[in-house]
């Protein structure tokens, strides 16, 4: 089976990457390999379902790469967004009959806020365009041969699901003369993360180390810290190492079953110590009134005892903070003395986070120097072009990790010549 192209992955920068290649070669013979039952998976649960999928500040600063210095990073990512950026997402997506809506921070979803929306139209982009999608055919290796480059597939799991486009059944291999691999990353294998990207790409191209990004922080909490468990509230966390602050974020923030998740907490994660050992000395300090300092949260419990002297909840926080979280921090506090300064900071030990099952993205990936910029060839072999999250390349929650799915996606699939 011989095709112009081939794209290895059928999430969203794949798929972005196969329709960039049609509007660029509208006569190149297309071919995605999906190894799931079905496109876009991560993009259908995107957003909580509604589908974040781009952001009015893209902006290198809201994006990291682990193995890249900054000015690298920058460099790389103004190249790209020169290319590619939100205001073409806006086009893109417009062209295809889903106009978006921004929120009041600027990040856009498409106006049905439905990801299933999304997933229906990109799919009906690909039948229309012609491009073929093989599923279930898992690529376990990438052989190049002369100038064109060999591809062995297998079946991938047998789920019996309604598909859009054919699967495949046996072993084949496939022939292309240019290739893309968009396969994603590890994070959150339930819905198709793998590490085969990273395996099939390991003789062309360093890969940096890997961790789990936008994921919730494993707690050492005692019986009392347990209650918090499904309580939530807006404020602020540093993460310290050896009473080092590594970073700070504030936001949304939710207790879960031994940990603390939420977005603002989600986003401390890419930054904790990667060493076991280390991890016993981490802390996150958590300040659940951010808008107060410490001398007017005491005047304000204070007062508050006053006028509600004999009554029940004289001692507490309640009004200030959840029911629950006033009760953990007055059992903890003992006294009212003690309140206020543990409103502004509680500690708690960091054990890791939920690792990459419960994560969304992963930080690390291809390292940029080994990517040609602006065609996202490999340098090693300028005819396999890489996309999406398999880069070392990571966003912050927002819509900036779909962004660059559809920006790099776009960008590998103008094949442009590398030399
Ligand atoms: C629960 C969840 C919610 C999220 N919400 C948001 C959000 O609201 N906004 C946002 O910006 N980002 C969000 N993200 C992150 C975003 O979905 C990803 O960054 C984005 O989907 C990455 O696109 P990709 O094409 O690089 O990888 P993927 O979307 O993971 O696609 C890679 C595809 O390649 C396939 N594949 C892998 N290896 C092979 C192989 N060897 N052969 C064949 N196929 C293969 C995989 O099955 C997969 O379908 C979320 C992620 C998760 C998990």
């Amino acid at each position: 089976m011989k095709y112009d192209c081939i794209v290895i992955g059928g999430g969203a920068s794949g798929v972005m990457a196969a329709l960039s290649v049609c509007r660029h070669y509208p006569n190149c013979k297309i071919l995605i390999l999906e190894k799931e039952f079905q496109l876009l998976r991560k993009v259908e649960a995107s957003g909580n379902g509604r589908c974040n999928l781009s952001n009015r500040n893209i902006k290198s600063e809201n994006y990291y790469s682990l193995q890249a210095g900054k000015s690298a990073k920058q460099k790389f990512l103004q190249t790209a967004f020169n290319i590619f950026s939100y205001a073409d997402t806006i086009e893109f997506f417009g062209g295809l009959g889903v106009p978006l809506r921004f929120d009041h921070s600027g990040r856009a979803y498409p106006y049905s806020e439905q990801a299933s929306s999304v997933v229906l139209t990109l799919t009906q982009a690909l039948i229309k365009s012609k491009i073929e999608v093989l599923l279930q055919a898992e690529v376990v290796q990438i052989k190049s041969i002369d100038k064109s480059l060999e591809l062995t597939v297998e079946p991938y799991k047998t789920v019996k699901q309604k598909r859009h486009f054919a699967y495949l059944n046996s072993a084949q291999t496939f022939q292309c003369k240019k290739l893309i691999v968009a396969c994603g990353s590890k994070a959150a294998r339930n819905l198709g993360g793998t590490d085969s990207g990273y395996q099939l790409l390991e003789d062309y191209a360093a890969i940096s180390e890997l961790r789990p990004g936008l994921v919730p922080l494993n707690l050492i909490m005692d019986e009392k810290a347990q209650s918090l468990a499904g309580q939530r509230f807006k404020g602020s966390a540093r993460l310290l190492f050896k009473n080092k602050v590594l970073t700070q974020n504030s936001g949304e923030f939710l207790f879960v079953a031994g940990g603390l998740s939420g977005i603002a907490a989600m986003e401390l994660a890419r930054f904790l110590p990667q060493d076991n050992q280390a991890n016993q000395e981490t802390i996150v300090e958590l300040d659940f009134v951010p808008d107060y300092q410490l001398s007017e949260m005491e005047d304000f419990l204070f007062n508050r005892r006053k006028i509600l002297a004999g009554q029940n909840n004289d001692f507490s926080a309640v009004g200030i903070v959840k029911e629950k979280i006033s009760d953990y921090l007055v059992q903890r506090a003992g006294t009212i003395k003690n309140l206020a300064p543990l409103m502004k900071s509680t500690s708690f030990k960091v054990d890791g986070s939920k690792g990459f099952p419960a994560a969304q993205i992963t930080a690390g990936g291809v390292c940029l120097s080994q990517i040609w910029m602006p065609s996202l060839a490999l340098k090693s072999q300028p005819n396999i072009y890489v996309c999406g999250e398999l880069i070392d390349i990571d966003g912050k929650t927002g819509g900036f990790n779909l962004q660059w799915a559809w920006t790099s996606g776009f960008i590998a699939g103008q094949l442009r010549d590398s030399f």
